[in-house]
């Protein structure tokens, strides 16, 4: 907190600089020289291949491609020098940055992205971010080659986040969503409200079929599931998933994608109707309850 004071006092330029210089000590801090938290994993479709790039201390960037064209995008580029050699040996065209919100960890990236690759479209629903060139809206559409892009704008987390939806024709969905859904959580209201994060997780995530592959942009599924579990000790489907993810950590994998049905069953914040979290809460409304959880969140010590 002291340190975002201290950045609100800086010119922009000397605020990036010491931004990047904050979230690479913490990576290295965290995960050593080497500063790797997960392996890269692939996760192939017929149409839509996405590989998972881990960055900084628990970042994720993704690389979207449409194996028809073998055009791609990447999500969140904040190393560009990690995303230029995935480009390389997966042997793409890049044609686009999705950027899910302005914050460095995410939008970081950008502007040295724009410089090394020629030409590139940069997405994103705030004019905070960098080198953006494509503002969108809520259900504005484009496409990765063959794919589809459908965005959906929840702000909350910040006020112009996106979240992506993409579809091929033979694919299971997939949405990255940034800081707004985490495996096993949501991102803090640094810019909205329980009503806001309650529409975007609800009434907009939550109506995605179940199969519906969730690529978040963290990795924090394990301390969200121990608060999980603290609101639902009685949830079979919470401990079942910490086993899993306990497993995957130990073999440095990552713990996404998630599936929007499986957030359903061991999400707090997806399962705010159901009785046992507005119990806990004890609350009667699941945007309280909402509200509740999320206050409970920020205190909470894993
Ligand atoms: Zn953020």
């Amino acid at each position: 907190m002291l340190f975002n004071a201290a950045l609100r006092a800086c010119p922009t330029w000397l605020e990036n600089q010491l931004v990047s210089v904050y979230f690479k000590a913490r990576s290295i801090t965290t995960n050593g020289f080497r500063g790797i938290h997960s392996n890269t994993v692939t996760i192939q479709q017929p149409d839509m291949k996405v590989q998972i790039l881990p960055a900084l201390q628990d970042n994720y960037m993704y690389l979207i491609i449409d194996e028809k064209s073998k055009d791609a995008a990447i999500v969140d580029p904040v190393d560009p020098e990690a995303v230029a050699s995935a480009v390389k040996e997966n042997n793409v065209n890049l044609t686009k940055i999705l950027t899910t919100h302005h914050h460095w960890d995410h939008a970081g990236g950008n502007e040295k992205m724009v410089k090394k690759f020629e030409n590139l479209k940069v997405y994103g629903g705030d004019d905070r971010v960098g080198a953006l060139n494509h503002k969108v809206q809520h259900n504005d559409t484009f496409n990765i080659g063959s794919l589809n892009v459908r965005c959906f704008a929840t702000p909350c987390h910040t006020s112009g986040h996106i979240c992506y939806y993409v579809t091929g024709e033979q694919d299971t969905p997939a949405v990255f969503t940034g800081d707004t859904l985490f495996a096993g959580g949501c991102g803090r209201f640094f810019e909205g409200t329980a009503d806001q994060m309650h529409k975007a997780l609800i009434e907009i995530l939550g109506k995605l079929p179940d199969e519906t592959k969730v690529y978040c942009g963290h990795e924090y599924t394990g301390n969200n599931l121990k608060f999980a579990l603290h609101v639902e000790p009685n949830n079979e489907a919470i401990l079942q998933k910490m086993e899993w993810v306990r497993s995957q950590r130990e073999k440095n994998m990552p713990t996404v994608p998630s599936t929007i049905g499986n957030e359903k069953l061991t999400n707090p914040f997806m399962r705010v109707h159901e009785q046992s979290v507005m119990n806990h809460a004890k609350e009667s409304d699941p945007i309280k309850t909402m509200a509740y959880l999320r206050r409970e969140k920020d205190n909470f010590k894993a």
